[in-house]
């Protein structure tokens, strides 16, 4: 059974520092191979506390989507726990160019414990056991950052994670589960700022029409305007189906 599972759904510094909302980033099972995406602050906390308890001692790799602490802050930690402190070397990490060079966020001691690390690229088509994904566009953000396609069956899931909107951005990602990292309820004034916005999010969805979308990575503006209320609201909006992702929360990838 494939399963996504929101491990943490804070964003933003402010939620990540008080833990109003976890910040653990996602756990991706499909067929036989674990992928987790993201792993911020607290990631092996909640993993080895979730139930039932996910073991990163049987993930096969670990995605980092940008290098931004709240998608990072617990990367070495789960390289350790994979690798089972690096007595079994295994496993792979795929992070963009800027989270391993400069002002790196993984050590380097721990680099040799994963049997490869693959740099992740714009536009580029990546394996891992039953997970074939691909990355999109470089996204507009302040460090290197990449969305994701994931070729899940029967239904694809996308993930865009932090970005400033950008026109090209809807017809980027075509998956029928559409993840989005939405940190403010609005826009701030009529400065593009570095995140998505609710209203962005109505943009996106509008173009791409996908069967579920799931809200997620919630910055202090919507954790106040409740993100159950504001998903409600979406999905009359819209007329399609929208979840705010709550921590620990599990979708079941056939069954949406
Ligand atoms: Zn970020």
């Amino acid at each position: 059974m494939s399963f996504i599972k929101f491990v943490g759904t804070a964003g933003a510094r402010f939620v990540v520092m008080k833990q109003l909302r976890a910040s653990g980033g996602v756990w991706l099972s499909v067929g036989k191979t674990n992928l987790y995406i993201d792993p911020g602050p607290g990631a092996l906390v909640r993993c080895l506390s979730s139930k039932p308890r996910l073991d990163p001692s049987i993930l096969d790799g670990i995605l980092l989507t940008h290098k931004h602490l709240d998608h990072s802050g617990d990367i070495n930690v789960m390289i350790e726990a994979m690798t089972e402190g690096g007595f079994k070397k295994r496993g792979v990490l795929f992070a963009p160019r800027d989270a391993l060079e400069e002002d790196p966020v993984v050590l380097n001691y721990l680099r040799g414990y994963v049997d490869r690390i693959e740099i992740l690229k714009e536009s580029t088509d990546y394996r891992i056991g039953d997970i074939r994904f691909s990355t999109a566009k470089r996204h507009w953000h302040r460090v290197e950052t990449y969305g994701l396609n994931f070729e899940t069956e029967p239904y694809r899931v996308s993930l865009i994670p932090d970005t400033r909107f950008f026109p090209e951005l809807p017809d980027l990602y075509h998956g029928e589960i559409l993840i989005i990292h939405v940190v403010r309820l609005k826009p701030i004034g009529d400065d593009p700022i570095d995140h998505l916005s609710i209203e962005d999010v109505k943009t996106i969805v509008k173009k791409t029409r996908p069967k579920l979308v799931v809200l997620t990575h919630f910055g202090m503006t919507l954790i106040k305007a409740k993100p159950w209320i504001v998903a409600d609201e979406l999905e009359k909006d819209l007329g399609i189906r929208v979840i705010a992702a709550s921590d620990g929360m599990k979708i079941d990838l056939e069954e949406v």
